[in-house]
Order: structure tokens, then C-alpha cells, then sequence
């Protein structure tokens, strides 16, 4: 089995839920005492975000890119970035290790093409849903169309991922806004909806629709886990 690193603390809400999904594949494909094999570098959030929403997107790739190598020192076979937005900056990253990346976005393609869905609706931050690193990816390495919410319905769900899920709180009056937006990708011609922010699966699960939801924290882990124990 090789050892699965990890960049998280992006939040640490959201990296219990990979070291959870991770164990949990392991578990599942091996059976008894099986646990992953994993190396976690957990940062200081604060730092992160007020650098992202300051634009210093360079000062950002320094520190993760640091840590990446702390983490490839550790014994890591392989990184995963555990958010989204923070691949803005994995190709800097990346270009740092020698160890293999695994690109959420591609994880999450491969698991759209997989079920036949060419145009989806994609949830994030402001930054994921607005600028070309994610949403550029999809399209133009895997060929699916984005659609993304509107402006005031953006700034809403933002504000959601900063507010209330990256400090653990989930209420259900947000809940129900994330569904209308979903409901709304969805009449607009959305075969589906990806959760692309690594908290959301936390407020929005699919027993709560019935728009076919892609939980990039869950396809990201398990692509870890085969990842992990390929051949
Ligand atoms: N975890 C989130 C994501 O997947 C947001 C936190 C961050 O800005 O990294 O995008």
C-alpha cells in the first residue's frame, strides 16, 4: 500500500472528512484492522484566507508548497490538495515535488464522463466558481460545459463556505438556499451538480435531492484509495 499525503487544514472540517472517506476505502477493499497509510500536513486556515481574499494567490502556493514538501519528506507516495480552490495554485505546487499530484478536478471528470454528463452546475467559492482554473479544467481537458449561479446567488454560497461550514457550522436555513440554487442549475439545464468546495457535503447530501449531487471530498478520497492501493 502506498502512503497517501495529504494538504489539509482547508478546512479541518473538511479534513476529517478525508481521513475519515480514506480510512473508510481502505477498510472496505482490505477488510479487519486495514487503515490507510497517510501523511497530513494541516495548516493554519487563518493565514490561508486572508492571503486568498487579498489576492496574494503567490504568498499561498509558498506556504503550500512548503508544506507539500514537508509532506513528500514525511514519506508521501502521492499529494492531495484537500480544497478545491487552493488548486488555483497546484501547478506551482506541483512543480516542487517529485512525488505525483492528484488533481481534484480530474478525479471529479472522471467521475461525470463515467455517468454520461457533459453539462453540469458547479457549487464553490467565488473563486472556484468564477475563475478558469477549475471550471476551465473541466472544459477544456474533459470537454463538460459549467454552468455556475448567478452573482447575488455566488456571493451567497461564498459566504456560506467561509461563515458557517469552514467554522463547523451547519444551519438549516442555508441548507434549504443551497437547494433552491441546486433546483435552479438543475431547471437550467444541469444534468448535475458538483459540490466543489471540500465542506459542503457536510450541509448538502444527496438524501436531501434529487438532482444527482458529485462530492468532490468523496471522489477525491476514493481516487486516493485506489490511487493507494493500485498495482
Ligand atoms: N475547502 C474549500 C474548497 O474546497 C474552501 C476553503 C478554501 O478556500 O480552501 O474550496
Amino acid at each position: 500500500m502506498k502512503t497517501i499525503g495529504l494538504l489539509g487544514g482547508m478546512s479541518w472540517e473538511s479534513t476529517q472528512s478525508y481521513y475519515q472517506a480514506i480510512n473508510r476505502g481502505v477498510k472496505a477493499r482490505l477488510g479487519g484492522l486495514h487503515s490507510a497509510k497517510i501523511c497530513l500536513y494541516s495548516v493554519d486556515f487563518a493565514e490561508i484566507e486572508t492571503l486568498q481574499h487579498q489576492g496574494d494567490w503567490d504568498a499561498t502556493a509558498v506556504i503550500l508548497a512548503d508544506a507539500a514538501k514537508a509532506v513528500e519528506r514525511g514519506g508521501a507516495d502521492l499529494l492531495l490538495i484537500c480544497t478545491n480552490t487552493m488548486h488555483k495554485v497546484a501547478p506551482q505546487i506541483a512543480a516542487q515535488l517529485s512525488i505525483s499530484l492528484l488533481h481534484i478536478a480530474d478525479a471529479t471528470a472522471a467521475q461525470l464522463q463515467a455517468a454520461g454528463i457533459s453539462k453540469v452546475g458547479l457549487l464553490g467559492t467565488r473563486f472556484t466558481m468564477e475563475q478558469d482554473f477549475y471550471k476551465g479544467r473541466l472544459t477544456e481537458q474533459f470537454g463538460i460545459e459549467v454552468l455556475v449561479p448567478d452573482e447575488q446567488e455566488r456571493g451567497e454560497v461564498h459566504r456560506v463556505i467561509y461563515d458557517e461550514l469552514c467554522r463547523g457550522e451547519i444551519k438549516p436555513e442555508s441548507r434549504q438556499r443551497y437547494l433552491n440554487i441546486i433546483d435552479s442549475l438543475h431547471r437550467q439545464g444541469a444534468q448535475a451538480v458538483i459540490l466543489g468546495c471540500t465542506e459542503i457535503a457536510l450541509l448538502v447530501q444527496q438524501s436531501h435531492t434529487s438532482v444527482p449531487l458529485f462530492d468532490t471530498t468523496a471522489i477525491h478520497a476514493e481516487a486516493a484509495v485506489a490511487a493507494a492501493l493500485a498495482e
